[in-house]
């Protein structure tokens, strides 16, 4: 498919300008990440083109919950974060997706001491940083949230600049956008890479030499970049999530104890829990919920959330987030005209509007992330995946 069949599709209130003219970039992968970074760099007047092996959002961003929120404790971490949900708000809209504002609470329960002293540490950190974060004992939380089951709280965290949206949505409008602003996208397109010159090898050998690679192929970003090689110090894993059907309008929880989140969704709530931490392979993992997933966490949701016990489930499935030895992202240039973006451990949709923008930013000869460099490590380090959603005491 090329980027004529595409409706012409405008967002937020970017300026266009002519910065990116005579760069030739390749964008491997229609995800969230790889698509805003192609808008970006379209908008800039480079000549971007946005492969996909299979259709747009078909990685793990057509398959991610949506939660989006600024809490975290490292400085970075906030900014970028608080980039995002800036840009969630100025492109969502009726022509576009919604992002729906949501509080986030997160919580640690009585008795799991070390969780509650890294929450109150977490919250004090966020004010340090400027981010908007209140503590709550357990009822402060029931006054302000009625739907929350309480008593068995030590505390939470609420960060009040958050939200959720459709995650395919996004994807799908920030592709549409690259190509308004002059792109061109090639799905069912599974390119190969190769370096030193950066080029993508197509399907049928066409090799196209390009100024830039971005790879932003998601779990299959390791073995796209072995292939070419180069070795990544980053490992697929699997994790599940659910829709069932109960009404919840607010908030969106994550319960540091129990392991899950949830989030309001139009058809009930969503809900998903950790991390399976071993390496899973992108070609054989299962896409289905584990047969026992469903009612173990619903009945941790329905203990947190009562009402959810009215409702049936509605879906479960599976997907693969990716980790790194750090837990930090590797973002930005691996060698000479090859860039790449993974590893950002189940918080990558969240992130995707701003680290978009900035890939677009170091491609055209700006300063890349340094704390997210992806080459700080070798590639051969031994590491174990470990929990996605444990709680930040970066
Ligand atoms: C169940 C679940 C819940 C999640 N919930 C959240 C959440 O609430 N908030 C959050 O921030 N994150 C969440 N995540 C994590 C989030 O989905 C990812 O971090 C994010 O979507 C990664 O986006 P991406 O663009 O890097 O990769 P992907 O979305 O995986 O995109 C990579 C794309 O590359 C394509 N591709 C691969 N190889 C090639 C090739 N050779 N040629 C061309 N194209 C290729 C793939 O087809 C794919 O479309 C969740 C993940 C899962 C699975």
């Amino acid at each position: 498919m090329s980027g004529s069949d595409e409706p012409e599709m405008v967002v937020g209130a970017d300026a266009f300008t002519d910065r990116g003219a005579g760069l030739e970039v390749a964008v491997v992968g229609a995800g969230a990440v790889g698509a805003t970074a192609a808008y970006d760099l379209a908008r800039e007047g480079a000549d971007v083109t946005l492969y996909d092996r299979d259709t747009v959002a078909s990685g793990a961003s057509g398959r991610a919950a949506g939660i989006c929120y600024d809490a975290f404790a490292d400085g970075l971490d906030a900014e970028i974060a608080s980039d995002a949900i800036e840009r969630f708000r100025a492109f969502s809209g009726d022509d576009t997706f919604p992002f729906v504002e949501c509080p986030y609470v997160w919580l640690a329960r009585e008795g799991d001491a070390d969780r509650a002293d890294a929450i109150r540490e977490q919250v004090r950190r966020m004010q340090d940083n400027e981010i908007v974060a209140l503590e709550m004992d357990a009822d402060a939380l029931a006054d302000r949230f009625p739907a929350l089951r309480t008593d068995d709280v030590a505390v939470a965290g609420i960060a009040g600049a958050a939200g959720y949206t459709d995650p395919a949505k996004y994807t799908a409008c920030l592709a549409a956008a690259a190509t308004g602003a002059g792109g061109t996208l090639e799905t069912e397109t599974p390119v190969a890479v190769r370096t030193d010159p950066a080029r993508v090898v197509h399907p049928n050998g066409e090799v196209r030499e390009v100024d830039a690679v971005l790879v932003a192929a998601g779990a299959r970003t390791k073995a796209l970049l072995a292939d070419a090689g180069i070795s990544l110090a980053m490992k697929p894993y699997r994790v599940q999530a659910l829709v069932a059907d109960a009404t919840l309008a607010e908030p969106m929880c994550y319960d540091a104890s129990g392991d899950f989140y949830l989030r309001p969704h139009a058809d009930g709530v969503l809900a998903g829990d950790g991390t399976e931490e071993r390496e899973a392979d992108p070609d054989a993992y299962d896409r289905d919920a584990d047969p026992t997933f469903a009612d173990d966490l619903l009945e941790r949701v329905t203990h947190r959330v009562p009402r959810v016990a009215d409702g049936d489930l509605e879906r479960a499935w599976a997907g693969l987030c990716t980790a790194t030895p750090d837990r930090d992202p590797l973002v930005g240039q691996i060698d000479e005209g090859l860039y790449v973006a993974t590893g950002f451990q189940g918080h990558g949709f969240m992130r995707s509007p701003a680290i978009g923008a900035r890939l677009a930013e170091e491609i055209l000869g700006g300063a890349g992330i340094d704390a997210f460099d992806p080459t700080r490590f070798d590639g051969d380090e031994s590491f174990d995946v470990v929990e996605g959603m444990a709680l930040d005491r970066d």
